[in-house]
C-alpha cells in the first residue's frame, strides 16, 4: 500500500485516456464514413439542442508543448479555402438536421481562431448563424492567443455575438516560456483581459499548463499570484502530455528541463492551494471556477458532463464539429473529421463531407460512458439511482470494475460503500485512474493497446 502522496503519485502514473469520449479516440475506425454520418444526422431528436464548434488550425507560430492539430504559417491566403470549405461542410450538414433544433452553445478553437482578420471573424460567424438558428441567450465562446491579438479582432468577436473568450496564459515565467517558444508578456496579458472587460464579455477563462520544461513550484506560484491578482472567472489548469512519438514537434523540448514527479506533485499542490485560497472551486479533473459559476451549480446538481471542450452544461446537446480533424458528437455516435488540412478541403469539395472515422455505440459504451462522467463530474456513482437509470443490477454489471477499484479504495483514492463509491479529496488527482476501472476496451486491449499520455 502507497502511503504518501508522492508514493501514490509514482504507482499511479500510468498511460490512460483523459475521457473527453468514451470509447477514446483511438477506438473511432474508418469503417465509419459519410453514410453512417449523414444517416447520424438525420435521426429525429427534438429535445437535443445543438453545440457547433468550428476548427481553426492556423498559428503564427509553434509552441512546443502544443497538442492541437494545426499548422504553424503566415501565409494568411491560406484562410481563404478553408473558410469556404467551412462554408460547404456547414451548408450539407444543415440541410440534413432538423431545422427547429436550435444552437445553445457555438465555440471556436484551434489552432488559433484569432488567426483570422476581424473581416473574416465577421464572415465565419455570419455563416454560422446563415446555416443554423442560433438562442438568443446562447453561449457563445473563443480561444484566443493573446499574442498578436488586436482590439479589433476582440471588437469583431463581440459585434458577432461572442461572449464569452479564453486565453491561452500557460505560464508567464520567461525561461519556461522561452523552453516552450511562446513569449508573452505581463502587459500583454493585462491588455488582452483589460480590453475584453471593456467589450463586455461576460465570462473570461485563462489557460495555464503544468508540467511545462524549467516549471519550478516557486515560480509557478508566481504565475498564479498574477493569475490570482487578474481574478478570470474560470481557470483551466491543464497537464501536460508529453508524447513526443504522437507529436513530433514536441522533441523540441529538452527532456531533461521536464518537471521530475515530485515537483509535479508540487505543482498541482500549489495549484490547488492558491486559486482555492482565490477563491475558486475545483471542478473535476482540471477546472476551477467561482462558487457562483454555473458550472459549480452544475457539479452540485449532478448535471455537469464532459465532452471535448472539456465540462460543460450542456450535456443535452449534440456537438456539430467543422474544419479538419473536428469531432462531432451525437446521443450515440462519434465523428472525426480527416486532420490533414489539404484533404479536409479536397474532400468538402468534393462531397460535403470529409469524414475521417467515427463510431457508434453500443449499450455497453453508454452505460460505461456514463459511469466514467458521473465520477470524473460528480465524484460519486450511486449504484441504486445508476442502476434504476439504465435498468441493471450495477453491482453485478460492474463486478469487474468494482474489484478493479479495490486497491484505489486500499490506497484512500476512493471510498466503497455498499450503495456507492465515492472519490476522496486524494483521489482526485487520480480521477483518469478511478475512470479506468469502468472502461473495457483498456481491459479488452492487453498488448495493442494505444498509447496514451500518462495520468499523473
Ligand atoms: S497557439 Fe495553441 S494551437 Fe497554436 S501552436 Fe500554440 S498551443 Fe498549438
Amino acid at each position: 500500500m502507497a502511503s504518501t502522496t508522492l508514493e501514490l503519485l509514482q504507482k499511479y502514473s500510468v498511460p490512460g485516456p483523459r475521457y473527453t469520449s468514451y470509447p477514446t479516440a483511438p477506438y473511432f475506425h474508418t469503417g465509419f464514413g459519410a453514410a453512417e454520418w449523414t444517416e447520424a444526422l438525420a435521426v429525429p431528436a427534438a429535445d437535443r439542442g445543438l453545440s457547433l464548434y468550428a476548427h481553426i488550425p492556423f498559428c503564427d507560430s509553434l509552441c512546443y508543448y502544443c497538442g492541437c492539430n494545426m499548422v504553424a504559417t503566415r501565409d494568411y491566403s491560406k484562410t481563404e479555402p478553408y473558410l469556404a470549405a467551412l462554408d460547404q461542410e456547414m451548408a450539407r450538414t444543415a440541410a440534413r438536421v432538423d431545422p427547429t433544433r436550435v444552437v445553445r452553445q457555438l465555440h471556436w478553437g484551434g489552432g488559433t481562431p484569432t488567426y483570422l482578420n476581424p473581416d473574416d471573424i465577421r464572415r465565419l460567424m455570419d455563416m454560422m448563424r446563415r446555416h443554423f438558428t442560433l438562442a438568443p441567450d446562447a453561449e457563445i465562446s473563443c480561444e484566443v492567443d493573446p499574442r498578436e491579438l488586436t482590439y479589433e479582432h476582440l471588437a469583431a468577436l463581440r459585434e458577432s455575438g461572442f461572449n464569452r473568450v479564453s486565453f491561452g496564459v500557460q505560464d508567464m515565467d520567461p525561461d519556461v516560456q522561452q523552453a516552450v517558444n511562446r513569449i508573452q508578456s505581463e502587459f500583454l496579458i493585462r491588455q488582452v483581459l483589460d480590453w475584453s472587460r471593456e467589450l463586455g464579455f461576460s465570462s473570461i477563462n485563462l489557460d495555464l499548463i503544468v508540467g511545462l520544461p524549467k516549471q519550478t513550484v516557486d515560480s509557478f506560484r508566481r504565475t498564479l499570484e498574477r493569475v490570482s491578482v487578474w481574478a478570470p472567472d474560470r481557470l483551466a489548469v491543464f497537464a501536460y502530455a508529453h508524447v513526443p512519438w504522437m507529436k513530433k514537434h514536441q522533441k523540441l523540448i529538452n527532456e531533461a528541463d521536464l518537471p521530475d514527479s515530485a515537483t509535479r506533485l508540487g505543482l498541482q499542490q500549489a495549484v490547488n492551494e492558491m486559486l482555492g485560497a482565490a477563491g475558486y472551486v475545483n471542478i473535476g479533473l482540471d477546472h476551477f471556477a467561482r462558487p457562483d459559476d454555473e458550472l459549480v451549480r452544475a457539479q452540485q446538481n449532478k448535471t455537469l458532463w464532459r465532452n471535448f471542450q472539456g465540462y460543460t452544461t450542456h450535456k443535452d446537446c449534440d456537438i456539430l464539429a467543422f474544419g479538419a480533424s473536428s469531432i462531432s458528437q451525437t446521443a450515440d455516435v462519434y465523428m472525426q473529421n480527416e486532420k490533414s488540412l489539404k484533404r479536409y478541403q479536397e474532400r468538402v469539395a468534393a462531397t460535403g463531407f470529409a469524414v475521417e472515422r467515427g463510431l457508434k455505440l453500443t449499450r455497453d459504451d453508454q452505460i460505461r460512458r456514463d459511469a466514467i462522467t458521473r465520477v470524473m463530474c460528480d465524484l460519486e456513482l450511486d449504484f441504486t439511482a445508476f442502476g434504476a437509470e439504465w435498468d441493471i443490477a450495477f453491482t453485478d454489471y460492474f463486478a469487474d470494475a468494482l474489484a478493479d477499484l479495490r486497491p484505489l479504495a486500499e490506497d484512500g483514492l476512493v471510498e466503497t460503500a455498499a450503495d456507492r463509491v465515492s472519490v476522496t479529496p486524494s483521489g482526485r488527482l487520480f480521477l483518469r485512474n478511478i475512470g479506468m476501472c469502468f472502461d473495457r476496451y483498456l481491459r479488452d486491449a492487453a498488448s495493442d493497446q494505444p498509447r496514451y499520455s500518462r495520468t499523473a
